[in-house]
């Protein structure tokens, strides 16, 4: 395994760290229904893009709705384990 030779300033390890900050996401707005949305991806709210509809939001919803269940259930077999 390699063993750093020489120690580095704080100096070296702040410079290299300068580069290290997260800027805030961009949003653009949505040009239907006003929402603040990613760019160049579809508004998740009304399903549209470049103003005309492009994805079904409701059948979103309904997936969401089945991720609880499974969580629900994962969380009945969790209980079932800790009775054995
Ligand atoms: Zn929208």
């Amino acid at each position: 395994m390699p063993v750093p030779k020489q120690r580095h300033t704080k100096s070296r390890r702040n410079k290299r760290r300068s580069h290290h900050s997260l800027k805030a996401v961009k949003l653009a707005v949505c040009s239907k229904c006003k929402e603040p949305v990613l760019p160049h991806q579809v508004c998740v709210n009304c399903g549209s893009y470049k103003g005309r509809e492009v994805m079904k939001v409701e059948s979103k919803i309904a997936k969401k709705g089945k991720k609880e269940q499974h969580k629900h259930d994962h969380d009945h077999d969790h209980n079932y384990e800790h009775h054995e």
